[in-house]
């Protein structure tokens, strides 16, 4: 009974989002339980960050219903038909338990790596400083790079610079960790690095939901893959299922595209 009650870590119902005429999102519904995590794969201009992005509100829905760990993020009708987000402190504190982590960093420039870690937890969090730092050299250590604490982000390699985005979300302690394509601007040697970070977070029975290209990582880490086409899910799955036996044939045509290209890189 009391199983029956626990909520969803995340819960996105029926969610659409159009810029303007152009409908990206037409209706996307997803469930993620506590620890699962989430693979979804696609094509370029599928609709992946969008999807992503609309989690966490950094856009606006045109429809649909997201709720963080049983709570639903309260939006009003805006403008000309368009949507508006209701309680702009419920986005600030539902975004705060959101971990993404980008394609590109996105670290403070300015900011040395610690800086970088500590700024959300002491300015938004407002936690004590000693907490922030003591909880900053942890997150730094598990990812490895306890050793770049001061130094700036361009004095990084890609892999430290995604190491450090990813110590600097999991400071927040967040509910679910959203990564979009985290390794995509990596240099292929440097990959792996970022990588083994997310499998070890996945081991800890984080929940994640990981836009990614990496379809060997997808297939052994995630609890569920999503395949999405055309801004809809159109098929997911466990992944033996969905990469060992695709029912769509345009998720077999994608799944073949990366198999071809997987033989022509290695011979
Ligand atoms: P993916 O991440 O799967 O490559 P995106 O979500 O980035 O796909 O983009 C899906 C579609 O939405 C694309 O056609 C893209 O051009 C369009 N799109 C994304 N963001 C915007 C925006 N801010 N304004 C207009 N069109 C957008
Ligand atoms: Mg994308």
């Amino acid at each position: 009974m009391v199983s029956s009650l626990t909520q969803p870590a995340l819960e996105v119902i029926d969610l659409h989002k159009s810029f303007g005429s152009l409908e990206v999102l037409k209706g996307i519904s997803l469930q993620a339980q506590e620890g699962d995590v989430i693979s979804l794969i696609g094509s370029s201009g599928s609709g992946k960050s969008t999807f992503l992005r609309s989690v966490n509100m950094l856009e606006i829905p045109t429809s649909g219903t997201i709720r963080v760990g049983g709570e639903e993020i309260r939006l009003k009708p805006g403008r000309n038909g368009a949507t508006a987000i209701a309680d702009r402190r419920q986005i600030e504190r539902i975004r705060a338990s959101l971990g993404m982590v980008f394609q590109n960093f996105n670290l403070w420039p300015h900011m040395t790596v610690l800086e970088n870690v500590m700024e959300c937890p002491l300015h938004v969090l407002k936690k004590p400083r000693a907490e922030c730092l003591d909880e900053a050299m942890e997150f730094l250590s598990k990812v490895g790079i306890a050793d770049k604490r001061d130094q700036f982000p361009n004095q990084l390699s890609g892999g430290q610079q995604q190491r450090c985005a990813i110590a600097r979300a999991l400071a927040m302690h967040p509910k679910v960790m959203l990564f979009d394509e985290p390794t995509s601007a990596l240099d292929p040697e440097l990959v792996n690095e970022v990588l083994q970070v997310i499998r070890l977070l996945a081991e800890e029975g984080r929940t994640m939901l990981v836009v990614t290209h990496e379809m060997r990582f997808a297939r052994d880490v995630s609890s569920v893959v999503a395949f999405l086409s055309d801004g809809q899910i159109e098929e997911q799955g466990p992944p033996e299922q969905l990469f060992g036996n695709p029912e769509s044939q345009r998720c077999r045509d994608f799944l073949s595209h990366f198999r071809d290209e997987a033989k022509s890189k290695h011979g």
